[in-house]
């Protein structure tokens, strides 16, 4: 695997220039020389089996990995039963569509601890992840589930909490939502050392394979005491995240992460624009690697 931009659905732009349908949307991407692309079922999963097929192979005509975003009313923290049932059931779903895509990942919410505690919710949600191990990635042994980080204060998905549902197979990657993140902590992002904090949390959880191929959702999102308010684009810079101390570790760190922009209509536009930062950073450390090589006196101070 190798370090993979995308975005999540499509972007204002590719509906303005004229495209109607998805099947078209994997070629105008790649044609931006983005290589992942995230497709919704948060709403609900509606899309048929030809349909999939179809963007499927398109995506795989031009050299992008697919995700699916399962719904968001998936409640695994939920104490009733039939509702964790119920989400397993939307998983399966979110899975064989998946399969129809010929993707690998699937991307969900575990949950709400509005009504009841954290230490509950988790528990409830780590017993359902058990049951979906036995099941659904029994029935799909090829796929990923990615417990995602949430914004909102009273959602299950700290990244403690998302390391803890991780740990419960080895089939589960974290989703680290960055926006997610810095909106529940109310700005927690700002210096690569903050950064830094959750990926150790993540590496000290699950180890470093792990971390070195999670999901990433990053997009700035405004925030209020409750958390995530709504998602912005890059032109908006009052609330943050920025992506440049993150690029900065995943280069030095050598990950290899899948990064699905959420932007609000600008989400393949500025994917585009953190791959760029990406491969800025990457060739500036590639160029300091080989006046390192150049060297006959290694002073040692590097
Ligand atoms: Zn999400």
């Amino acid at each position: 695997m190798a370090i993979r931009f995308g975005p999540s659905g499509n972007s204002d732009s590719f509906y303005a220039q004229g495209y109607k349908k998805s099947v078209q949307a994997p070629k105008w991407i790649a044609e931006k020389g983005l290589t992942a692309y995230e497709y919704s079922f948060g709403k609900g999963i509606t899309i048929s089996e030809g349909t999939a097929r179809e963007i499927g192979a398109e995506a795989a005509r031009h050299g992008l990995s697919m995700s699916v975003h399962a719904p968001y009313y998936i409640n695994f923290a939920s104490p009733d039963a039939q509702r964790r049932q119920a989400g397993i059931e939307y998983i399966r779903r979110s899975a064989q569509a998946l399969s129809w895509f010929g993707g690998s990942r699937v991307v969900f919410h575990p949950g709400s601890c509005a009504k009841i505690s954290r230490q509950a919710a988790l528990a409830n949600a780590l017993a359902a992840l058990e049951e979906l191990s036995q099941t659904v990635l029994a029935d799909y042994p090829g796929i990923t589930i990615c417990p995602e980080t949430m914004g909102k204060v009273n959602q299950l998905g700290t990244v403690e909490e998302v390391v803890a549902l991780c740990r419960v197979d080895e089939r589960y990657l974290p989703t680290v939502d960055f926006g997610h993140v810095n909106a529940r902590g109310q700005g927690a992002l700002k210096t690569k050392e903050d950064y830094r904090a959750v990926l150790d949390c993540i590496e000290n959880g699950l180890g470093y394979e792990r971390l070195k191929s999670m999901h990433v959702h990053f997009s700035r999102i405004e925030y209020t005491a409750a958390g995530e308010k709504r998602h912005l684009t890059f032109e908006d810079s009052q609330y943050g995240p920025f992506f440049e101390p993150l690029a900065e570790l995943i280069v030095e760190k050598k990950l290899e992460p899948v990064i699905i922009c959420e932007s609000k209509g600008t989400m393949a536009e500025d994917a585009v624009t953190m791959q760029q930062i990406y491969q800025r950073l990457l060739a500036e450390q590639g160029g300091e690697d080989n006046e390192g090589q150049d060297e006959t006196i290694n002073t040692g101070l590097r």
